[in-house]
C-alpha cells in the first residue's frame, strides 16, 4: 500500500551557504540572488510522492545558528532528517559543517537521516573544498553526499528525493482502514 511518512527536516550550516536558497528553489523553484537572511526560523511544509511512499516534510530552516547556538538542539532534536549545509567556495563553512555533523550525532535522533550538501558548486572556479573530501567525510560518518547548486537547481530536487526514499524505506508499512 501506499504509506505516508510525516518526518521533520532541518537544515544546519554556516549562515551564507545557502540554507534559505535550497529550501526556496525546492519549494517554490525560485532563486533569489540577494537572499534577504531569515530572521529567526522560517516554516515549510512540501508534498513528495514516491512510488510506494507519499513523505510529507516539515521544513525548518534555522538562522542565527552561529549566534544563538544554544537554540539549535530545539531545532534538530525530533528531527527525522537534518542537512548539513556547506559552500564549496569556503574551507571555513567545510569545518564548521563537521562540526554540526559531530553535534546531530551526539545529541539527535539516533535514526537521523543525514545530508552532507556541498551548495554552490556553480562557483566552482572559487572552490576550496573538493569533492573527494566531502564525499570521504559523508561515507565516514554514514551520511550520504551531494553536491548541489540552488542557484542552477542541480541535484536540488534530487537531494530532497533521495532523503524522501531514506525515510521512507526507514518507516514501518502500517496497514490501512
Ligand atoms: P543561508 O544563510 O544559509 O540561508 O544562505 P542564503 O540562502 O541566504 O544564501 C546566502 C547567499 O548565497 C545569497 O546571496 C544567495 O543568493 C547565495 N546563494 C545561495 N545558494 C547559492 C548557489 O547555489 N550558488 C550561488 N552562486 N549563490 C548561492
Amino acid at each position: 500500500g501506499n504509506k505516508i511518512v510525516q518526518a521533520k527536516l532541518v537544515l544546519l550550516g554556516d549562515m551564507g551557504t545557502g540554507k534559505s536558497s535550497l529550501v526556496l528553489r525546492f519549494v517554490k523553484g525560485q532563486f533569489v540572488d540577494h537572499q534577504e537572511p531569515t530572521i529567526g526560523a522560517a516554516f515549510f511544509t512540501q508534498i513528495l510522492s514516491l512510488d510506494d511512499a507519499t513523505v510529507k516534510f516539515d521544513i525548518w530552516d534555522t538562522a542565527g545558528q552561529e549566534r544563538y547556538h544554544s537554540l539549535a538542539p530545539m531545532y534538530y532534536r525530533g528531527a527525522a532528517a537534518a542537512i548539513v549545509v556547506y559552500d564549496i567556495s569556503s574551507m571555513d563553512t567545510f569545518n564548521r559543517a563537521k562540526k554540526w555533523v559531530q553535534e546531530v550525532q551526539r545529541q539527535g535522533n539516533p535514526n537521523v537521516v543525514m545530508a552532507l550538501v556541498a551548495n554552490k558548486c556553480d562557483l566552482d572556479p572559487k572552490r576550496e573544498v573538493q569533492n573527494e573530501d566531502g564525499e570521504q567525510y559523508a561515507q565516514e560518518n554514514g551520511m550520504f553526499f551531494m553536491e548541489t547548486s540552488a542557484k542552477t537547481a542541480h541535484n536540488v530536487n534530487e537531494l530532497f528525493h533521495e532523503i524522501a526514499k531514506k525515510l521512507a524505506k526507514a518507516s514501518p508499512s502500517r496497514p490501512r482502514g
